[in-house]
């Protein structure tokens, strides 16, 4: 039941949306991973100024917030989320090429995006043609794959502070290192992005993009829900015992089940939801599985997935789950 303190955040967030707020929101329906219990509030701005609004109606107040793309980079817990979820997703997806440049908002789908400048012969970002999450979150992670990152051709981002100030910044503002920016770990929200790109031929960038994509489909599961790369890789562990997915495969753990959650038989670094896994069967996974490889090689795998606990805490997914399974 909506409570008294709620009603009156509601009718805030519904009067900077154009009513765009919703309670008791299933999270599952809306994950990558189709996992998640109730979110207690869920808003979806369609602008960069109406999503400034909702960080000022947040600013100073209890409840937790999250800003979400397309959660592909996110396990959400079973029990819920007892905050507000700001979806920064299919509202925020305009788009426009102004020359070797496109501006675009930071709800964009990433192989839209990539399609798009693709289809137009401007080259650069066709490595991020097979990633499913918004182009807000990869700018946020410096996302990408064949080593590039989508940084490279950030020019500006423009953010919302946790105030709900507009503010620009610039590249070199960004800080953007391998799977990291400034932008992490601060309540700051990716609004829009201006992004530069190399003239090219367009039937080579297509089919480039054709080729990941079949690569992609090769190595990677697609038909059951995942979040992607479950660890991160790390340079060193790289050099000696290999990627995650070969560490993790060497240990025999490809196929593990626990629940309806599994490591996937085909990408050991792939947790698979056969339908009805909890956030606790993908914790019990990750715990077992960085255990195990830790005990073989000496190297303690961390998490890329993020999990967002019920009050709000949203730490590298490893973290939770040792706390939770410390001795698996
Ligand atoms: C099948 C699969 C394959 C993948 N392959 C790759 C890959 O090859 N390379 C790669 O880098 N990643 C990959 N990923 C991971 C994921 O797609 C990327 O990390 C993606 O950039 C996350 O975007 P998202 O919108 O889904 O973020 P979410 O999961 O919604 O959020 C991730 C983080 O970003 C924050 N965030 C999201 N949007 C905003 C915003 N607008 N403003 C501020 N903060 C925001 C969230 O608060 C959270 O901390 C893959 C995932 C899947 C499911």
């Amino acid at each position: 039941m909506t409570t008294g303190p709620d009603r009156a955040l509601i009718a805030a967030l519904a009067d900077a949306t154009g009513g765009h707020v919703a309670t008791d929101v299933p999270l599952a329906p809306l994950s990558r991973w189709r996992i998640g219990g109730l979110a207690r509030i869920y808003v979806e701005p369609s602008s960069a100024e109406e999503a400034a609004a909702v960080m000022a109606i947040m600013h100073g107040r209890p409840e937790p917030l999250f800003l979400m793309g397309d959660s592909s980079n996110t396990l959400f817990d079973s029990a819920g989320f007892d905050g507000v979820v700001v979806r920064i997703g299919r509202r925020m997806a305009n788009m426009r090429l102004e020359g070797a440049q496109a501006w675009a908002q930071a709800g964009i789908w990433v192989p839209r995006f990539a399609r798009r400048i693709g289809c137009s012969g401007l080259t650069g970002i066709e490595h991020t043609i097979g990633i499913p999450g918004t182009l807000g979150g990869l700018i946020l992670m410096n996302g990408g794959s064949q080593r590039k990152g989508i940084g490279l051709n950030v020019v500006s981002v423009r953010c919302a502070d946790s105030e709900g100030r507009l503010f620009e910044l610039t590249h070199s503002e960004c800080g953007f290192a391998y799977r990291s920016s400034t932008l992490q770990g601060q309540r700051t929200a990716i609004l829009e992005a201006r992004l530069e790109f190399e003239r090219g031929d367009s039937a080579a960038i297509r089919r480039e993009m054709l080729g990941i994509l079949r690569s992609r489909r090769l190595k990677f599961p697609q038909k059951l829900p995942n979040c992607g790369s479950t660890f991160l890789s790390d340079p060193k562990m790289y050099s000696s015992v290999g990627p995650p997915g070969q560490a993790l495969e060497s240990a025999g753990l490809k196929g593990l089940r626990r629940g309806d959650a599994q490591i996937s038989p085909m990408h050991a670094n792939f947790i698979v939801n056969h339908g009805n896994a909890s956030s606790s069967d993908v914790l019990w996974l990750i715990a077992h599985a960085r255990n195990l490889v830790e005990q073989r090689t000496g190297y303690a795998m961390d998490c890329e997935v993020r999990h967002l606990a019920p009050d709000g805490a949203l730490r590298p997914a490893h973290e939770p789950a040792l706390h939770l399974f410390a001795n698996q």
